[in-house]
């Protein structure tokens, strides 16, 4: 199984990514927690990323675009993955396109988790107080949320017409969502890959 996860900050889809990697026995590969651990290891595309992530920012798209592609070719990727956070840009898209153009490498789901926008602000300034994520200040979520409606929500439009884009309820509890992202997973046809 190949698939994606895509969501505005706060939206949920790093816990889903993980519930529904473990499912399926694939690995989760967030964007985000590779830069955060760059970060705090203090390697140089670690801290080449964090001036973006501080300001809510996207991370320049040849560097997120390499990343991915030679995380893409570790052994774990070869029978599926679930990306949790990319591609958010047009380029991202195409970058991923490309990567995936071998026989029977085509994606087979896109998952986009829609919530209410106060819903969202409100869950992110929760996690600023348990979590202490860097980013989860009231004025760097108002850009990432900025960012993500400019740049990333468009790009659902890309996987609809493909027709393997499944629009997600992310309202209420883990549990919740995580039965709704199966019920509609269920009808999926997953490719045997090689
Ligand atoms: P959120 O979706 O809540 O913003 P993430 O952990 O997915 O959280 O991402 C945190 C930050 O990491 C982003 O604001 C951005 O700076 C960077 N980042 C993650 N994924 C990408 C990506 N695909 N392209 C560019 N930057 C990214």
């Amino acid at each position: 199984m190949r698939l994606l996860i895509m969501g505005p900050p706060g939206s949920g889809k790093g816990t889903q990514a993980v519930q529904l990697a473990g499912r399926f026995g694939i690995p989760a590969i967030s964007t985000g927690d590779i830069f955060r651990a760059n970060a705090a290891e203090g390697t140089a595309l670690g801290r080449r990323a964090r001036r973006y992530m501080d300001a809510g920012d996207y991370v320049p798209d040849h560097v997120t675009n390499a990343m991915v592609r030679a995380r893409l070719e570790d052994p774990d990727c070869v029978h599926g993955f679930l990306l949790d956070g990319y591609p958010r840009t047009l380029r991202q898209v195409a970058a991923l396109d490309e990567a995936l153009t071998e026989p029977g490498t085509a994606l087979d789901c896109a998952i986009e988790l829609v919530v209410d926008q106060d819903v969202l602000v409100d869950r992110l300034l929760r996690r600023a107080q348990s979590q202490g994520r860097a980013d989860d200040t009231a004025q760097v979520i108002r850009r990432r949320q900025e960012v993500y409606d400019q740049q990333t929500a468009p790009l659902t439009n890309h996987y609809a017409e493909r027709g393997i884009l499944h629009r997600i309820d992310g309202d209420g509890q883990v549990a919740r969502v995580a039965a709704r992202i199966a019920e509609s997973l269920a009808g999926v046809p997953v490719k045997v890959s090689s």
